[in-house]
């Protein structure tokens, strides 16, 4: 079952290509690579594991 995200700025987040990561802090906080909203962390780790086929 593949994860998706619909982004508030109307993009659909379905690979790791769509989605950026910090890694600067203790947690990894992802966010939209087009306007930067973060994503929940739940769903993003999930996407994030997800490539184009
Ligand atoms: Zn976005």
């Amino acid at each position: 079952m593949a994860a998706t995200h619909q982004c508030i700025c109307g993009k659909a987040i379905r690979y790791r290509q769509d989605l950026t990561v910090d890694r600067s802090g203790t947690t990894r906080t992802w966010a939209c690579v087009d306007c930067g909203t973060p994503v929940p962390s739940g769903v993003a780790e999930r996407i994030g594991h997800q490539y184009p086929s």
